[in-house]
C-alpha cells in the first residue's frame, strides 16, 4: 500500500501551494541519494518524495488524490507508474537551477574542468629531512600548449559548436529512476568543436602537450614520511578556463644507522666505558645537531636514558621548537684485554669477593697468557 503523499511531506492535508513546496525541498535534500550515498534505500525514498510533490503540487492531480486516492490517480493514468516530467526540470522550474546550486555544491560541477592532481614520491636521507634542503625535481606533466595558448586552434580558426550536446556541454541521459545531467561526452563540456583542418599543429588540437619540467622543492627540516608537501596549480593543466591541478610531493625517509626518530624525537644508543658507568665522567654523544657532552654520573646502570631536551627535530606543527633526544647508555664490554687489565679486573673480581668460573670468559683469556 503506497504511503499517504501529506505524510510523506509531512504537511497537513489543507497545506497550501507555498507550504508544499517548502516541504517538498526540505524532504528532498534529506532523501536525494547523491547528499545520502550511504543510504541504499535513498533512490526510493527520494522517488516517493519528488512523486508526492508531483500529485500535491498539480491542483488536478490533488484534487483526484483528496477525492479517490492513490486509486483514484491510478484509474485516470495518474498513478506511480505514469512517465512524469524530469525531476531534474521540476527543480529547476521551482528553485532556478540544479541540484548543485540548491544543495550548494552537492551536485555535479559544471564549467570547464580542472587539471588533474600529481603525485611525485621523494626519498630523502634521514639527514636532509632532519636539516631541511632543497631539491630539484623533474615532473612530466601535461600543460597549456604555447602555440594555441590552450585553445587547440589554429591562428584565426574558430571552434564551432558541439552538434552531440548542441554548445550546452552538458548531456541529459537515464540513469535508473533519476535522469542526469553528464558532462559531453564529445566535447568533454566545451559546447565547442574543433574541425580536423583547425586544430592546432603543435599539440594536434588537444591544447595540452606532454612536458618534463625541472622543479625546485624546498624540503623543511624536520619533514617525515608520509608528509605531502603540495604546490598549488604545478598539476596538470585544466580545460581552457579551467584551473590546473596541484602536485603533492609525498616524502619518503630512509633509516639511519645512528639514529632513530619517533615523530619530532630522536633515539640514540650510545655505549660508554664500565670505568665510566663505574666512577661518573663525561662522554660524548652524537646528535642531529652535532656532538653534545654529556654527563656519565657516578654508578650509571646500563640502561640509563639521558634525555636532551631541544635536540631532537624540528616540528612542523608548531615552529621553532624542537623534540628531545633519548640517548640511551649501556656499558661497553671490550673483546679484547692487555694482560694488565685482565689481572687488574681479576684483582678487582677477587677484591668484590665474586669467583672467576673456571670456563668463563675470563678464564679462557687468562689460560692464554699463563698456559
Ligand atoms: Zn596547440
Ligand atoms: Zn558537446
Amino acid at each position: 500500500m503506497p504511503r499517504d503523499y501529506y505524510e510523506i511531506l509531512e504537511v497537513s492535508r489543507s497545506a497550501g501551494p507555498d507550504e508544499i513546496k517548502k516541504a517538498f525541498k526540505k524532504a528532498a535534500k534529506k532523501s536525494h541519494p547523491d547528499l545520502n550515498k550511504d543510504d541504499p534505500d535513498a533512490e526510493r525514498k527520494f522517488k516517493e518524495v519528488t512523486e508526492a510533490y508531483d500529485v500535491l503540487s498539480d491542483a488536478d492531480k490533488r484534487r483526484i488524490y483528496d477525492q479517490y486516492g492513490h486509486e483514484g490517480l491510478k484509474s485516470r493514468g495518474m498513478g506511480p507508474d505514469f512517465q512524469y516530467s524530469n525531476v531534474q526540470d521540476i527543480f529547476e522550474q521551482l528553485f532556478g537551477g540544479g541540484f548543485g546550486d540548491l544543495f550548494g555544491g552537492g551536485g555535479r560541477s559544471r564549467g570547464p574542468r580542472r587539471g588533474a592532481d600529481l603525485e611525485y614520491p621523494l626519498r630523502l636521507t634521514f639527514m636532509e629531512a632532519a636539516h631541511g634542503c632543497t631539491k630539484t625535481i623533474s615532473v612530466p606533466r601535461r600543460v597549456d600548449c604555447e602555440t594555441c595558448e590552450g585553445r587547440g586552434l589554429k591562428e584565426g580558426a574558430n571552434a564551432s559548436k558541439c552538434g552531440t550536446c548542441n554548445g550546452a556541454g552538458q548531456v541529459i541521459s537515464a540513469q535508473g529512476f533519476l535522469r542526469i545531467r553528464t558532462t559531453c561526452p564529445s566535447c568533454r563540456g566545451a559546447g565547442t568543436i574543433v574541425r580536423p583542418e583547425d586544430r592546432c599543429t603543435a599539440c594536434g588540437g588537444a591544447g595540452k602537450v606532454r612536458e618534463t619540467g625541472e622543479m625546485e622543492i624546498k624540503i623543511p627540516a624536520g619533514s617525515y614520511t608520509g608528509l605531502q608537501i603540495r604546490h598549488t596549480g604545478a598539476g596538470e593543466a585544466g580545460d581552457p578556463g579551467g584551473e590546473p591541478g596541484d602536485l603533492y610531493v609525498t616524502i619518503d625517509v630512509s633509516p639511519h644507522e645512528v639514529f632513530k626518530r619517533d615523530g619530532a624525537d630522536v633515539f640514540v644508543t650510545v655505549p660508554v666505558p664500565y670505568e665510566v658507568m663505574c666512577l661518573g665522567g663525561q662522554i660524548s654523544v652524537p646528535t642531529v645537531h652535532g656532538e653534545e657532552t654529556v654527563d656519565v654520573k657516578r654508578g650509571t646502570p646500563s640502561g640509563h636514558v639521558v634525555v636532551l631536551r631541544g635536540r631532537g627535530l624540528e616540528m612542523l606543527r608548531a615552529r621553532g621548537q624542537r623534540g628531545d633526544q633519548q640517548t640511551r647508555l649501556v656499558v661497553e664490554v671490550p673483546t679484547t684485554l692487555s694482560e694488565e687489565q685482565e689481572a687488574l679486573l681479576r684483582q678487582l673480581a677477587e677484591l668484590r669477593g665474586q669467583g672467576v668460573h673456571n670456563k668463563g670468559f675470563w678464564q679462557n683469556l687468562f689460560d692464554k697468557f699463563t698456559g
